[in-house]
Order: C-alpha cells, then sequence, then structure tokens
C-alpha cells in the first residue's frame, strides 16, 4: 500500500500531514510513501529529509495517480477532490459537515473519505490520534503570543530602576483544550489571569492551573453532552453577556475560545462591553469563522481597531502559525490514526468498531456516517443551517 502526503494549498495553511519520523513508523508496518514536492517547505521539512525517512517525492499528479491513501490536513480544494478515484482513500480533518456536499461527490466517484475530526475524543484509546486537541492546545499557546505582541505593555510585574509595571489582567473566556492551554501560557508569561466557562467542571481545571474563576450568579451549569457545553436559552445568553460585561471592562486582554458542537458560537463579548475597556487593551477571538465569533466586532483574519483604542484579532487558523510544533503533533495523531486500520500493510474498515463508524464517511459508493448523511437529506439540511445560522 501506498501512502501520499499532500503539500496543503489553503491560503496560509503551513502544516504538512506527516513528519519524516511519523512516516518512519509507518513503513515500519509495511507502507511505502509518496511526499508530493514540497510539501514540508512551509513547517521546516525539506525533501531530503523525507528521502532520507525513505519516501519517493514526485508531483502532484504522480501523487493523486500512485497513492492508495492521500493524507491531508485540511480537506484539499474541489479541483484536487476530483482528482481522485474509485478505490483511493482520503484522510485528513476533512470537515464532512461544514460541507456535506464535497463528502457526496467523494463518494460518488468511489473514494473512501476518512476525518480525523469525527474521533469521538471522550474513548481513551482515541486520545493519541486527537488532532482537534492536539491543534487547540496550539491554537491556545499562540492566542497568548500574539496577544502578548498586541498588548503595548508587559503581561508580568516588573520591578526596575525605572518604576515598576503592574502585571497584565487577562481573561480567558471558554476552559475547554485551547482555554486551558491559554491559561497555562498566560500563567507562564506572568499574567493575573481569570477564566470563565458554563461547564461546571472547569472551575477545578481553572484553578489547577492558577487561575481566579469567575462564577456567574445568572447562570447554572449548561454542561451537555460528551463533555462539551450545550447551548444555552436567549435568557441565559442575555443574562450571561449582562453579566460578563462588569468583568470584561476591567480586563487589559481578553481571549474567547467558546464554542458549543455543530452551532453557531455563542456571542459572549459585545459591541458595549468592548466599548467600556481601555485604550489599549487586546481581545482575541478564536471562535471566530465566517459563522461568526464570541466578540461581535471582531472580523475573520482581520485586525479591528475600535475608536476607544481596543484592539480585535481574530484568527481562523493559529495551528499554522506555528507549523513545525503544530505538524509534529497532527502528525503523530495521524500516523496513529492510520496506524489503527492498518491490518497485514493494508487498510482494513471494521464498521463494527466505534472509532471507524464514527469517522469513515464515504465508502462504497455511498455516504455512510449519519450525521453527514442527515445533512444531505433536502428537509433536515434545511433545518440544520438554520440552526447554525441562529
Ligand atoms: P470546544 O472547542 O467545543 O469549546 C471550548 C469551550 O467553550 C468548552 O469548554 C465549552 O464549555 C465552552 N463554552 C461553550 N459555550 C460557552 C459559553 N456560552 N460561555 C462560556 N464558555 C462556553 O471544546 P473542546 O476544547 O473541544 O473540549 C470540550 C470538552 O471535551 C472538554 O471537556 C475537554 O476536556 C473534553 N475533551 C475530552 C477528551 C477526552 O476525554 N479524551 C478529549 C478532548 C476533549
Amino acid at each position: 500500500m501506498k501512502i501520499g502526503v499532500v503539500q496543503e494549498r489553503a491560503p496560509n495553511e503551513k502544516r504538512v500531514a506527516l513528519l519524516p519520523e511519523a512516516l518512519t513508523r509507518l513503513k515500519a508496518s509495511g507502507v511505502e510513501a509518496l511526499v508530493e514536492k514540497g510539501a514540508g517547505q512551509a513547517a521546516s521539512v525539506p525533501d531530503a529529509a523525507y528521502v532520507e525517512a525513505g519516501a519517493e517525492i514526485v508531483g502532484r499528479d504522480e501523487l493523486y495517480n500512485g497513492a492508495d491513501v492521500v493524507l491531508c490536513v485540511q480537506r484539499p480544494a474541489a479541483e484536487d477532490l476530483r482528482r481522485l478515484r474509485q478505490g483511493q482513500v482520503l484522510i485528513g480533518l476533512l470537515q464532512p459537515l461544514l460541507d456535506p456536499a464535497a463528502m457526496a461527490a467523494l463518494a460518488k466517484a468511489g473514494v473512501t473519505a476518512i476525518s480525523l475530526d469525527a474521533l469521538p475524543r471522550t474513548l481513551s484509546r482515541a486520545q493519541s490520534m486527537d488532532a482537534l486537541s492536539s491543534q487547540a492546545n496550539v491554537g491556545g499557546y499562540r492566542a497568548v503570543l500574539i496577544a502578548a505582541a498586541a498588548y503595548g505593555r508587559y503581561f508580568p510585574l516588573l520591578t526596575t530602576a525605572a518604576g515598576t509595571a503592574r502585571p497584565a489582567n487577562v481573561l480567558v473566556l471558554g476552559v475547554g483544550v485551547a482555554g486551558l492551554q491559554a491559561i497555562a501560557t498566560a500563567r507562564r508569561l506572568g499574567a493575573l489571569v481569570k477564566a470563565y466557562d458554563v461547564r461546571a467542571a472547569t472551575k477545578e481545571q481553572t484553578e489547577s492551573l492558577g487561575a481566579q474563576f469567575i462564577t456567574l450568579r445568572s447562570v447554572a451549569d449548561a454542561t451537555g453532552e460528551g463533555g462539551y457545553a450545550r447551548e444555552m436559552t436567549a435568557d441565559e445568553r442575555a443574562a450571561q453577556q449582562q453579566e460578563l460585561n462588569g468583568h470584561i471592562a476591567t480586563m487589559d486582554v481578553v481571549i474567547t475560545t467558546a464554542q458549543v458542537p455543530g452551532r453557531r458560537p455563542p456571542l459572549l463579548v459585545t459591541a458595549d462591553a468592548v466599548g467600556n475597556m481601555k485604550p489599549g487593551s487586546v481581545i482575541v477571538d478564536m471562535a471566530a469563522s465566517a459563522l461568526g465569533g464570541n466578540v461581535e466586532l471582531s472580523k475573520p483574519d482581520e485586525t479591528v481597531v475600535t475608536d476607544n483604542g481596543v484592539t480585535i484579532l481574530a484568527p481562523t487558523n493559529l495551528p499554522a502559525t506555528m507549523p513545525a510544533g503544530a505538524s509534529q503533533f497532527y502528525a503523530r495523531n495521524l500516523a496513529n490514526f492510520v496506524a489503527h486500520f492498518l491490518k497485514d500493510g493494508a487498510l482494513s474498515l471494521d464498521f463494527a468498531e466505534e472509532i471507524t463508524a464514527a469517522t469513515v464517511i464515504t465508502h462504497d459508493g455511498k455516504v455512510v456516517q449519519e450525521a453527514t448523511r442527515k445533512l444531505l437529506e433536502p428537509a433536515k439540511a434545511e433545518a440544520a443551517a438554520a440552526e447554525v445560522a441562529r
């Protein structure tokens, strides 16, 4: 079996699906490897390093023609998906729920699409494959670094001959994987950190990192299924925003990471709240996307400076801003994931097994994953789109 590592072509995507080290591990299982020329360049991995690990460097046509299993980070563009043919397998962060039509097209072409973002994350044996967690971790770290770079003062308390600089007050909204790393990173830089989440379990996690947890009087625990948050009612949302406003006004830096699976991210920082912040304050909206974000005034991948001097950043792909480190973790997740399906040097799919059932999106000419299939039924697709737009 030949695996093929593509060069990522999405704008600003600098990660690569496999690093030589992960490739060596897969080769030990009897797999051959093709790597597209320049695939690792933006992640500081020269073609020569892949050759040393036993791969053959090829052009894009040769890669799509010769690989049995194509490995990627992001779903390739439509023109590249059309290169895939009957029997080939595509594995990566394919985000099938964001573009079910692309999955339907792959099914029609007889391609098996397997998506790492559909992994059941609470299974302990899936943890080493959990690319959403590894990449969210990178994101939380980078969010703090870009906030610190945009903030015109120190994060730590500094006592110098020229006087004392007080530490920055940092607020992290959303204490999932990215939020926890943001708290830890801001603490390492010496900031005073507060955090808030709707899941009760996050209080102890926040405090164990030396940050202060904010408990709102207005909102009860909103823990949902699978360790995620549930969507809140309109009344709960309004009360939450109102109460958070008072905290936000006293902060120098706010980092938002709040998400609810399959829903538009909750609005946590309103224009009014930003209006009450001090000049020079910085907000990083990690939830920003075309669907909206946690911050009313944020614009995906743009820097907004408000009239009262608050800088709002909304980077949509923070892991790609640290390509070598992010790719290292992604490659390990992906190699473990591919190894999970390998039997005697070939991919073998057992749909009775949980990871396979959850992550194989298309197979044998059909869209087999239920969540994606539902979105392709016309009535359900309309209802789902309306939910997301709410
Ligand atoms: P996520 O990206 O879906 O959301 C980030 C955070 O936003 C969550 O903590 C969520 O509670 C919070 N949030 C949602 N709405 C909010 C609101 N209105 N106000 C404030 N906060 C809000 O989450 P994630 O980082 O992917 O992780 C979610 C959970 O899954 C965590 O409990 C994490 O520990 C768990 N997880 C478990 C495993 C495992 O068991 N192996 C692996 C990965 C993640």
